[in-house]
């Protein structure tokens, strides 16, 4: 490739910037700072032929050991921002969605408390419907601009496509900011609401573990009489169950643990085995939550 862009690196390591810890190189990797910069890089890797990766606090993300092949991006500076502008904050996709609660409970605003357990971005909680404690991501969220090659795109939440743990955000497609519409509430109120959230949190999933959080979706099949991915992992005898570094969390069933060497390979091993032992015990398929970059492939994945 010719020249590249300002601030386009080649074979930048990835792992560092997920929280699981796995995976290769992006074969080029820019920190955006600027809306402008932003839709200048995705139109530069659209010309080139070059695929579009976005990351945002890696949190629910698996990156391929090969590596990404096109252009990987993280939002910084301006598009980081938390802004208030009355009861309403506008925060930037790169912004951290336990700082914003934090920032709306200091404002005395209220509708975004559920996010302070969430450690992912803004961007990366619109494209994955991210929830908590039946908070609900779309009534807080007054719009979206989202960036392409083209431009930015303003849509409203309805236009969002959101379903369980689903936007309609595409790859390729970037959310460079977002604004929450909040309420008034004593702060004293909004704070005590985001302790109790974080002491919850403790007694329910392990702290201080390199996960991606919730490695399967909850099935809707009527097989699982209810029960929680965790669950059904858990009685299927997936606790503690080791793949190379990689395991189920002794404290929560459905949570990956790297343990220091894991590869995605591993996790990807675990991850098949626990899916076949749930569908061997009580016929029910499940899917993936986490979400990935690069090309992966799924040994043992058929059932
Ligand atoms: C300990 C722990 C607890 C968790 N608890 C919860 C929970 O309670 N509820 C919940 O819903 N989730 C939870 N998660 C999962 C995760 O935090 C959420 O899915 C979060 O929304 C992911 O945001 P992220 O910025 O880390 O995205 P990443 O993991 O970096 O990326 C996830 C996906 O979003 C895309 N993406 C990221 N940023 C953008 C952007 N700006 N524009 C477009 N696409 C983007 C990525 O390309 C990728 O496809 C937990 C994770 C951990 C590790």
């Amino acid at each position: 490739m010719s020249r590249l862009p300002s601030g386009v690196q080649p074979d930048y390591p990835l792992a560092r910037l997920t929280t699981v810890r796995t995976g290769g190189t992006g074969e080029f990797f820019a920190r955006v700072g600027s809306a402008d910069q932003l839709v200048a890089l995705i139109a530069w890797a659209t010309d080139a032929g070059l695929e579009v990766g976005v990351v945002g606090s890696g949190s629910n993300l698996l990156v391929s050991d090969d590596g990404v092949r096109g252009l990987v991006m993280k939002l910084d500076k301006d598009l980081a921002q938390i802004e208030r502008d009355g009861t309403r904050l506008h925060c930037g996709g790169g912004a951290r969605l336990p700082a914003v609660s934090a920032r709306a409970a200091n404002a005395g605003l209220s509708g975004i408390e559920f996010g302070v357990n969430i450690p992912g971005t803004v961007g990366g909680a619109v494209r994955m419907n991210a929830n908590a404690y039946g908070g609900e991501l779309a009534r807080a969220l007054d719009w979206v601009d989202v960036a392409t090659g083209s431009g930015i795109e303003r849509r409203s939440p309805d236009q969002l496509g959101f379903a369980y743990r689903r936007s309609n955000i595409a790859r390729g497609e970037v959310v460079a900011a977002a604004s929450f519409a909040l309420a008034p509430a004593p702060v004293e109120q909004v704070k005590a609401t985001l302790a109790e959230m974080r002491e919850q949190r403790k007694a329910a999933q392990p702290s201080g573990i390199k996960t991606f959080g919730s490695t399967f979706k909850n099935p809707d099949d009527p097989r699982a009489e209810g029960r929680s991915a965790g669950q059904l992992l858990d009685a299927a005898g997936c606790r503690g169950l080791r793949v190379g570094g990689a395991g189920f969390s002794e404290k929560h069933a459905n949570f990956v643990e790297n343990h220091g060497t894991a590869t995605t390979a591993d996790v990807l091993a675990l991850m098949a085995e626990g899916r076949r032992r749930v569908h061997e015990r009580f016929g029910v398929v499940l899917e993936p939550e986490v979400q990935t970059l690069g090309r992966l492939d799924w040994p043992g994945w058929e059932l």
